[in-house]
């Protein structure tokens, strides 16, 4: 489905898949944000196709962390000649293809990738016409980030993750998965107030999993979002 002008929504719960992913036109191409689970790969290509978008036209892939409903279908594109970006510290467990021998989530498991470029720290990637602000975002994993890209008419915000918006009228936000080993609430804690400083003021949110909310008040749903961790995850 098309979100607004040159964004789709091509995977994720709307499709009966685990984990949104997201294409976004550029003058050059297009670039995914986040790849969905390895199952979804078909699901993927399928809405891919049904857009007109080559597969081989992705240049980059954006990846919110390193979780395999996440990061999932990253290798495919990487082969196709797509760029893989993705925090520092979720490097790891991407190259290995799951969550490392000592984490009892050994059902993760995804194709091996080995990223192209690793975010240190917040930065502003220019991709041919679009500008996107990268914030390290900490806490669902350590290598969690997300993307701000401000379009002529939309100012969207990636938030994988850490915080996504659900319910019957996307008045509902709440954060993601704690069982990843680097989990932390505190430095969730502490990125949900660097998010609340940073005064953005999306048009949509796209989170990683949920509904994308877009317009009417979307900004709302970050004070919902960190609402919900103060009761929920200290
Ligand atoms: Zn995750």
């Amino acid at each position: 489905m098309q979100l607004t002008k040159g964004v789709f929504l091509i995977s994720g719960g709307t499709y009966g898949k685990l984990g949104n992913a997201y294409v976004v036109k550029h003058n050059g191409g297009f670039i995914l944000i986040d790849s969905s689970s390895p199952g979804a790969l078909d699901t993927l290509l399928e809405n891919l196709k049904y857009w007109d978008i080559d597969e081989q036209a992705i240049t980059h892939v954006l990846l919110t962390h390193g979780h395999d409903d996440h990061a999932g279908c990253a290798a495919h594109f990487q082969k196709q000649g797509a760029k893989v970006y993705v925090g520092a510290a979720d490097r790891t467990m991407m190259e290995e293809g799951n969550f490392g021998i000592e984490s009892p989530q050994t059902n993760h498991v995804m194709p091996s990738c080995f990223p192209d470029q690793l975010f240190t720290e917040d930065t502003t990637l220019i991709i041919e016409n679009l500008t996107i602000d990268v914030y390290l975002m900490p806490g669902h994993t350590d290598g969690s980030v997300i993307f701000y890209l401000q379009l002529e008419n939309e100012r969207i915000l990636f938030t994988g993750d850490m915080f996504f918006v659900d319910g019957e009228t996307g008045n509902i936000a709440s954060t993601g998965w704690k069982g990843d080993l680097g989990y932390s609430g505190e430095k969730l804690g502490r990125s949900f107030a660097k998010l609340w400083s940073l005064s953005l003021t999306p048009t949509i949110i796209a989170g990683g999993h949920g509904i994308p909310r877009i317009r009417n008040n979307v900004q709302e749903s970050i004070k919902i979002a960190y609402k919900y961790y103060l009761l929920n995850n200290r």
